[in-house]
């Protein structure tokens, strides 16, 4: 099934504004909420979709790429990647954000809406950045990398929470002018885990938790792009009790190459020929990002010509071939010159061998450009 568009099941248009993106998210989570909607299985899609959508355009970074390359900027067949796949657990952390936190010792856990039962507590997302150089993201790395993270403290125990028993809910009764009505809400003193802290030792913070560094490994597939996201599933702050772990979220940062341009797949690289050997000929060393290669210069060159070399770029990150190296020849016409220089050069400005006859093969730039996305 094609996927639609998040503006639509949003129902914004593009020109949204981040409380216009919230609110039309809330509007959606509220209609389709599970709880609201036992066991429909359409409801629970529509919710689910609602939050993906939500997830990518409320991310500045993440909306960005949606804008220029649609769903194609998330489906990267590896998974592991924000936007699609996200689970219960992921869009109820969401809630802390849009409808505030609900308080109890669950950091960074909401407690919305009735009925659920008790819920597992999900520790916060680390978010670290990893510069990475052309050569890495051409041949895939593996990165460790410190990360503080909050850990369960040694020593802290937890016990059943006294005020609703472990249920996570309490439940009253409430008499309104439609007769006694029954009525559940998440406990406010647990925060929906059902768990509250029996001892903890003096260095944990009020959830028993604590910061620790912790070395983490993260692979990184080859051809990632600046700005991409990696979740590293986990690896982020834990939660108390008997909850779950936040994600670690890696940002790619791509350093620069000085003598590489990237552009999507393909890199480019300028070479500089002396006069002589573009006249002559010539074989030129160069960079590659995996090592030097030698290629060759046919006499006669013009300024101008790209050679490609191919699948010498990067790996598509869809897993889909290689981009190819494009070698543009610049011709380095000499700024000085001796007298016995110049007096050759006079001599050669009529020589019929000198006078410009560019044929078909000499494209224009423009046409070759053409070539180039064809
Ligand atoms: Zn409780």
């Amino acid at each position: 099934m094609a996927k639609r568009d998040y503006y639509e099941i949003l129902g914004i248009n593009k020109s949204a504004s981040t409380a216009e993106i919230k609110k039309a998210y809330r509007k959606k989570a509220i209609e389709f909420h599970p709880d609201k909607n036992p066991d429909d299985k359409d409801a629970e899609a529509k919710f689910k979709e609602a939050a993906e959508a939500y997830e990518i355009l409320s991310d500045d970074n993440k909306k960005a790429r949606y804008d220029q390359y649609g769903h194609q900027a998330f489906e990267n067949g590896g998974g592991g990647f924000g936007g699609g796949g996200m689970n219960m657990d992921d869009i109820f952390s969401q809630f802390g954000d849009i409808f505030g936190g609900g308080g109890g010792f669950g950091g960074g856990f909401s407690g919305f809406g009735g009925g659920g039962g008790q819920r597992r507590v999900k520790g916060s997302n680390l978010r670290i950045r990893v510069k990475l150089t052309l050569e890495e993201i051409a041949i895939g790395v593996e990165k460790k990398v410190k990360v503080k993270r909050k850990v369960q403290a040694p020593g802290t125990t937890y016990k059943t929470c006294s005020t609703c028993n472990g249920a996570g809910q309490v439940t009253r009764i409430a008499n309104t002018i439609l007769g006694r009505m029954q009525t559940s809400a998440p406990c406010n003193v647990c925060g929906g885990a059902g768990q509250t802290i029996d001892k903890k030792p003096s260095d944990a913070d009020a959830q028993g938790l604590k910061v620790t560094e912790e070395t983490v490994s993260i692979k990184i597939p080859a051809g990632v792009v600046d700005g991409m996201q990696l979740k590293v599933s986990g690896k982020g702050n834990e939660a108390p009790g008997n909850g779950i772990s936040g994600d670690l979220i890696v940002v790619i940062e791509e350093e620069t190459h000085d003598k590489l341009q990237r552009e999507g797949d393909n890199l480019h690289y300028d070479l500089y020929v002396s006069f002589p050997d573009a006249v002559l000929g010539t074989s030129k060393e160069i960079d590659t990002v995996t090592g030097k290669v030698r290629i060759k210069v046919e006499s006669g060159v013009q300024s101008g010509k790209i050679l490609r070399l191919r699948g010498k770029g990067i790996p598509s990150i869809n897993g889909y071939g290689k981009g190819d190296l494009l070698v543009h020849v610049n011709v380095w016409t000499p700024k000085t010159l001796n007298k016995q220089q110049k007096d050759f050069f006079e001599a050669m400005q009529e020589d019929e061998h000198f006078v410009p006859k560019p044929e078909s093969s000499d494209k224009s730039f423009f046409e070759k450009v053409k070539d180039m996305f064809s």
